[in-house]
């Protein structure tokens, strides 16, 4: 027969399945407080669903954006990140990196 709570497990000599008995275990523990917290956790809302494919959108516009950017990259000048346009900085900036890197 199978499991009475998953209705999918198989079992012989038990009504539930393994992983059945350790929810009933956390039932006969806890309570309703189970419910609670399956809800709670497990089932979202409409405004929870509302942010979760916001969120998603979000990644996948800076997905896009990265990838734009990352070829725009390939087509500086020196093709590095840490290369900087020459007289973008100004002098004494440059004297302080200067006086930085020789201490
Ligand atoms: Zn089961």
């Amino acid at each position: 027969m199978t499991c009475y709570l998953c209705e999918k497990e198989t079992v012989y000599t038990t009504y539930f399945c393994e992983h059945c008995r350790r929810i009933k275990h956390l039932l006969n523990l806890y309570g309703k407080r189970v419910n609670y917290v399956l809800e709670a956790v497990l089932i979202r809302n409409e405004q929870q669903q509302k942010y979760k494919i916001d969120n998603e959108l979000k990644k996948e516009k800076t997905n896009i954006r990265k990838v734009i950017f990352e070829e725009k990259e390939e087509k500086k000048p020196m093709g590095d990140s840490t290369y900087i346009e020459p007289n973008t900085l100004n002098k004494d900036y440059m004297d302080e990196l200067k006086k930085k890197l020789s201490q």
